[in-house]
C-alpha cells in the first residue's frame, strides 16, 4: 500500500513547538490558530521567518507526536511511504536530517507547495494530513484521507472519505478497517 504522510503536525509537533519562537519573531503573542492565519496573508513576512528559522536549524529542533515514528517504522517493511510536506525546499537538508535523527524510515520525500500535495499524493490508498482544505483536495486523488484533529481542523469537511482521527493509534487502526466497512 502506498501512504502518504505530511509531516508538520502529523509526524512533528510543529505548532506548538514554534509558536515561541514565531510569536518572537514577530513581537506578538499568537495561539497556533492565529499564526495559521497569519501564514497564509503575511506571505512575504512568513518568508522572513522561514529564512530565520533555517538559520537557526529550528526545524531541527521540533518534538515527535506521540506513536508517529513507531507506527511509521512498523510500515515500512510492508507499505511505500511518501513524505509529502508543504516546507519550502530550504528545508530538505534539515528536514531529513530530523528523520534520521528520529529514526523515521521512508520510501520518498516530497515538498510540495500548499494546496498542490495531490500532484505528488496520486496512488496513494490512504494519507495522512492535518490541514482541512489540503485534506479536501487530496481526497478527489486518495481513497482514504485521515485528517489528524487539531483545534484550527475542527469544522466538518465535504469530502465523505476524510475520517477524522484523534492520535496515532486510531490512524492505526483506520488502515487496518476495509474502507467500505
Ligand atoms: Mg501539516
Amino acid at each position: 500500500m502506498k501512504i502518504g504522510i505530511d509531516i508538520d503536525n502529523v509526524i512533528a509537533n510543529t505548532f506548538q513547538d514554534l509558536v515561541p519562537h514565531f510569536n518572537q519573531f514577530v513581537g506578538q503573542k499568537m495561539e497556533p490558530i492565529q499564526v495559521i492565519q497569519f501564514m497564509r496573508r503575511r506571505k512575504l513576512k512568513m518568508l522572513g521567518y522561514y529564512l530565520n528559522a533555517w538559520k537557526n536549524r529550528i526545524m531541527t529542533t521540533v518534538t515527535l507526536i506521540d506513536g508517529a515514528a513507531e507506527t511509521i517504522r512498523q510500515w515500512y517493511q510492508a507499505h511505500n511511504i511518501k513524505l509529502i510536506t508543504s516546507r519550502m525546499p530550504l528545508f530538505n537538508q534539515q528536514t531529513r536530517y530530523w528523520l534520521k535523527k528520529h529514526n523515521i524510515p521512508f520510501h520518498e520525500l516530497h515538498h510540495a507547495k500548499e494546496m498542490n500535495k495531490y500532484k505528488k499524493a496520486d496512488g496513494c490508498q490512504i494519507f495522512i494530513e492535518d490541514n482541512i482544505e489540503e485534506s479536501e483536495i487530496l481526497a478527489d486523488h486518495c481513497e482514504r484521507i485521515l485528517l489528524l484533529d487539531h483545534p484550527w481542523n475542527r469544522r466538518k469537511p465535504c469530502k465523505s472519505n476524510i475520517i477524522r482521527v484523534k492520535n496515532w493509534q486510531e490512524i492505526k487502526l483506520a488502515l487496518d478497517t476495509p474502507l467500505c466497512c
